[in-house]
């Protein structure tokens, strides 16, 4: 059976039942399970429908616990001096209900928050988190943003400013002196060092962010100048989200220690090292450094970090620092599942070729097509496919004439599909037309109407032709017999998903079950990270239906529904007013009756049924 390579990508949370049911669990070692198909049936009940989003906050917690667990037992193995400590950086997912499970199930894990900007440090501020936990404050700094943070320290957390850019140094010294409060000061470093991937340009000497070398000396200088050089407690890089090769963090994380080692020397009790984010997600499942995978596990990271640290701090004679992570996508990727149902394939050409009646009459293109068609076979069929292609051209330009009828034009187009989906056949072993064989399958693929849109929910997927892990919820009893490809129901010929995850390679068609009609459903995986955040509101489609599921020794309770946004919601992000849209389709209407066009108690029902639309949901219904 096609199991869409869950047992490489799924990390262990995605199974395949006896009914051909996707199964989710909470984690990798548990056996307890929920059926996606009735959790699904149980939020039809309820008038929850596809598309939506379903979230299993237990993925969190365990990945979290994944993530502190390589840590703890690093430390241990290497007998490190030092502690770690993970933020959760808000910005991969900054959902209330994300970010309260990780400080709530992180109080056990020292576990705190990193923002990176003024709306994210005033959502976090009220948060309660552990009180050894940090906060940290990265990101581009004003007097308003500085001041926040100092309320926080007031507040008594453990709120690190990391300076980002010189000139802020000024402001935090000022303003501490001001309110009379001790800030915990951090410093991001520009590394010499790169990541790989995507996000390659984040490290290196021309990154955006961080202080140069005679920058950090200068900040060293100022900070004694003013009798606070004990406030600069925390070392801080980050080269890039999505690192490939474990080479790259090694060698990032042994020039930051260098650096860190140095400023230790000076006498300085600078006592954190954090390491960013960037920890990758095998989305392919390849386990290699491919742009959609990560050539190292959760373990090896971790041992990477520490044993590295470690080396250089014997080497250079200075004390261990504690360790922080700002690993998010690790952290968030797995615990959401998008679910979209199937809505129609839509044809390339429709008509069959038995119902196809040429004759002596019909223009001798479509005759000539007609005998391709008829004669083709598995010696001739790379000539036949070559001249269907010629006969096909030709026929256009007839019809562009004005030579040729409607009626020609649909004949001709069925028989020259036909003679490819013969071609296609033969081609399959045939090595001189590897190249042709690939574009036929995917001329021939069938286009699936997925109910969902890219721009909303796969931002990475149009953007950056990230690949995410999809494969039918149910039916995985059965082979798939068709290739598709998939488009969503945005108004824009950008909203096709054409790459795939499969098990050797990438694959521009998905092979699905054939559809007629009845319910389909997809998942589309591992989209936790920063997608919900990106995602615009292109055709004014809104947020998805949610569900929160925890899974239980017996089956799952949903603990939580979100419905997803309504037309009014919708039109008011376009700064469209609900109340001022139904006022000018009444005064519309008015004049209808006033012209005498329309009755009065016509109106009225039209008025009304508009204003009923106000609560409807965005997507296909
Ligand atoms: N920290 C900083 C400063 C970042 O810019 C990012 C994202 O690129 C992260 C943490 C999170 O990275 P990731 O989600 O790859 O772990």
């Amino acid at each position: 059976a096609q199991t869409y390579g869950i047992e490489n990508w799924g990390a262990g949370y995605f199974s395949i039942n006896k009914k051909g049911h996707l199964v989710v669990h909470p984690s990798e070692y548990d056996r307890r399970g929920a059926d996606i198909m009735e959790i699904l049936e149980d939020l039809q009940r309820r008038r929850i429908q596809a598309p939506l989003l379903l979230r299993f906050p237990q993925i969190l917690v365990n990945q979290m616990k994944k993530l502190t667990g390589a840590f703890r037992s690093a430390i241990k193995e290497f007998d490190y001096n030092g502690r770690y400590y993970g933020v959760f950086p808000m910005k991969v997912n900054p959902r209330r209900e994300v970010v309260e499970e990780f400080l709530r199930a992180g109080r056990r894990y020292d576990f705190g928050i990193e923002v990176g900007s003024k709306p994210e440090l005033y959502a976090a501020l009220a948060n309660e988190q552990a009180s050894d936990s940090v906060m940290i404050c990265n990101g581009f700094k004003d007097e308003s943003y500085i001041r926040l943070a100092l309320l926080g320290t007031e507040l008594g957390k453990n709120v690190v400013i990391v300076i980002e850019k010189i000139g802020e140094l000024e402001t935090v010294i000022q303003l501490s002196q001001e309110i009379g409060v001790r800030p915990l000061i951090g410093i991001r470093v520009k590394l010499y060092s790169k990541g790989s991937g995507r996000w390659e340009k984040s490290g290196g000497e021309s990154a955006k962010f961080g202080l140069t070398t005679s920058e950090i000396l200068e900040v060293i200088r100022v900070l004694r100048e003013n009798e606070m050089v004990d406030s600069l407690r925390l070392l801080h890089f980050h080269i890039g989200s999505q690192i490939t090769s474990i080479k790259r963090v090694k060698n990032a994380i042994k020039e930051a220690a260098r650096v860190y080692a140095k400023i230790r020397a000076m006498k300085i009790n600078i006592d954190y090292m954090d390491v960013g984010g960037g920890l990758g997600v095998d989305y392919d499942g390849s386990k290699t450094s491919s742009e959609s995978s990560a050539n190292y596990t959760v373990q090896e990271f971790a041992n990477d970090v520490v044993y590295t640290i470690k080396s250089v701090c014997e080497d250079e004679d200075v004390p261990e620092p504690n360790i922080i992570t700002e690993s998010g996508r690790m952290l968030t990727s797995y615990h959401a599942v998008l679910v979209a149902n199937i809505r129609a394939e839509i044809e390339t050409v429709v008509g069959e070729y038995e119902s196809v009646k040429v004759d002596d009459d019909d223009p001798q293109v479509i005759v000539e097509l007609k005998d391709l068609c008829m004669g083709i076979n598995s010696k001739n069929y790379a000539e036949y496919y070559h001249d269907a292609i010629e006969h096909k051209d030709e026929m256009y330009t007839l019809f562009n004439l004005g030579l040729i009828s409607l009626e020609d034009r649909a004949k001709g187009e069925i028989l020259f599909w036909e003679v490819c989906e013969r071609t296609a056949k033969y081609a399959q072993n045939d090595k001189s037309m590897i190249d042709e064989y690939e574009e036929l399958r995917q001329m021939l693929a069938a286009k699936y109407l997925c109910n969902f849109s890219i721009f909303r929910s796969l931002p990475d997927s149009w953007a950056i032709d990230q690949l995410f892990p999809i494969m039918p919820l149910h039916k995985l009893d059965k082979t798939p017999t068709e290739l598709a490809t998939l488009v969503d129901i945005t108004c824009d010929s950008d909203g096709v998903i054409d790459k795939f995850v499969d098990l050797k390679d990438i694959k521009e068609t998905l092979e699905l079950h054939p559809f007629k009609g009845e319910p389909y459903f997809l998942g589309i995986f591992l989209i936790g990270a920063y997608q919900e955040v990106m995602g615009s509101g292109h055709n004014l489609f809104g947020s998805l239906n949610e569900a929160h599921i925890v899974i239980e020794d017996e089956g799952y309770l949903i603990t939580k529904v979100v419905p997803g946004g309504n037309l009014g919601e919708s039109v008011e992000t376009a700064r469209y007013e609900r109340a001022a849209l139904q006022e000018s389709f009444g005064e519309l209407a008015a004049e209808q009756v006033k012209r005498g066009r329309l009755s009065a108690e016509r109106a009225n029902e039209l008025c009304r049924q508009y204003e009923s639309y106000v609560s409807c949901y965005t997507y296909l219904s």
